[in-house]
């Protein structure tokens, strides 16, 4: 304890989720030396237990027109998507008004442009990162199939939709008996679907997570295990990080810690509403049914897919602070609407979990220097997009903090925005 760690980095990077990862590895691509601390094994929090979608095409925010209509059925109707605890609702309402703010068409379009240069790259860099590693198969092309109980819904004129289609979306809409045959496990209620092409998914997101550090590790970033405490500038220039099993210095920091990092910043002044939107999956070891693509059950807001170690179905969005326990309800709600998604389903040993999405009220991630903290940069937000952008969101990173001149506009992520 109080040790002050003498080894010099130039960037330390807090947080080893898949954005801190895939940051740490960009920036160590440019020969610059780095550090990455996280107080548990890398790839554990969020960016494992997601639901492994990675999509160019996933550009729509999760705040839409018309969106507070929907919220009441969401939240009150048996096993809704929606969950807030009542002891967490007067914190929640100054992000909730944002959010819904953020709903109205001119909003949406300027935002859905934002996430289409944090999305497009993405599937090519993952694979660029997991060439050479052996585990090249962790990401496989995929459709991301919406599936309707009621095919009137199917529409592609849908906002979310001709957005997708208008910026260059390959989506098709197919009936009941074409949908049985690209994926016979769904229940027969489904009647129709809209295939969104040209996507990808990841068989073990918290692999991949493993095998990028090791790749990171190779090109010389330290790995740190330690609860990062404090942050301050450093009396001799830079940046002090204080953990509990001491102080580590660097010329600058990357703040990747997810849900968790508003809480850091607040000593030092800085406030910004970030939520932590709780997310739960189950994951079924002997199915006894595959999937062929991500599907999306449309109408209960749960995504399904086969991966490495057996179908994952995840969804949810409860709201109830960073410390509330897993709520066993949800977990009931989830099963029986895999059951129902997927009747033959076979539900012995599944394996429950639950995570924290970093959640900002314009579903956009922050990727800044802070104006009046030179050296201290951001990288989280990434509310239900942070496995699909990490690599874009890294490659940005390295170059802000390698100070390489950037061509993008990024000033829909900057810190100052609220
Ligand atoms: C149910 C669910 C389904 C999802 N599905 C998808 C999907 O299909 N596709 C997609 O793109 N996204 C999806 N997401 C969202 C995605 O998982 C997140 O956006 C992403 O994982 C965020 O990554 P991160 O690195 O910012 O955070 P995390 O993975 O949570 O990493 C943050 C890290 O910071 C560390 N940390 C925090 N505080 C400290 C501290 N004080 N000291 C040291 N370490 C600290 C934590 O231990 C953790 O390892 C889903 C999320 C959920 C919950």
């Amino acid at each position: 304890m109080g040790n002050n760690h003498k080894d010099e980095y130039d960037v330390t990077v807090i947080g080893a989720g898949l954005i801190g990862i895939c940051s740490a590895l960009s920036i160590a691509e440019t020969g610059t030396s780095v550090q990455l601390i996280d107080r548990d094994d890398p790839g554990q929090g969020a960016s494992y237990g997601n639901a492994g979608v990675i999509s160019p095409w996933s550009i729509v925010p999760q705040s839409m027109p018309g969106i507070w209509k929907q919220i009441p059925s969401m939240l009150f109707s048996i096993n809704g998507p929606l969950s807030i605890k009542p002891w967490h609702f007067p914190k929640l309402i100054p992000w909730g008004l944002r959010f819904l703010r953020n709903s109205t068409h001119e909003k949406v379009r300027k935002t859905s442009n934002a996430m289409e240069l944090l999305n497009q790259s993405n599937i090519e860099l993952y694979r660029q990162h997991l060439a050479g590693t052996g585990h090249e198969h962790l990401i496989r092309d995929s459709f991301y199939v919406h599936a309707f109980r009621n095919s009137r819904k199917a529409k592609l004129d849908n906002l979310g939709y001709e957005i997708r289609t208008s910026k260059g979306g390959n989506l098709e809409k197919i009936g009941q008996q074409e949908l049985r045959k690209l994926e016979p496990a769904l229940s027969k209620e489904f009647q129709a679907a809209i295939l969104i092409k040209g996507q990808a998914r990841a068989l073990a997101p918290g692999k991949i997570g493993t095998v990028l550090v090791a790749k990171a590790k190779s090109l010389g970033v330290k790995i740190i295990k330690a609860n990062v405490e404090k942050l301050a500038p450093d009396i001799k220039g830079g940046w002090s990080t204080k953990t509990n099993i001491g102080n580590f210095t660097s010329r600058k920091i990357v703040l990747c810690a997810g849900a968790w990092s508003a809480n850091l910043l607040k000593p030092l002044g800085i406030h910004l509403p970030l939520e932590a939107e709780r997310g739960y999956h189950l994951e079924y070891n002997n199915p006894c049914i595959e999937l062929n693509n991500s599907i999306m059950d449309v109408d209960k807001m749960l995504v399904a897919s086969s991966m490495e170690d057996g179908l994952r179905v995840a969804g949810t969005a409860e709201f109830a602070g960073l410390d509330a326990p897993l709520n066993k309800k949800r977990i009931n709600s989830l099963k029986k609407l895999a059951k129902d998604m997927l009747p033959e389903l076979n539900q012995d040993d599944a394996k429950t979990w639950m995570g924290i999405r970093p959640s900002m009220p314009d579903s956009l991630p922050i990727l800044d220097e802070f104006p009046h903290h030179k050296g201290l940069f951001a990288a989280f937000g990434h509310s239900h997009y942070g496995l699909m952008m990490a690599p874009k969101t890294g490659q940005i990173i390295a170059d802000l903090v390698t100070e390489k001149p950037i061509n993008l506009d990024l000033s829909p992520f900057s810190a100052d925005r609220f």
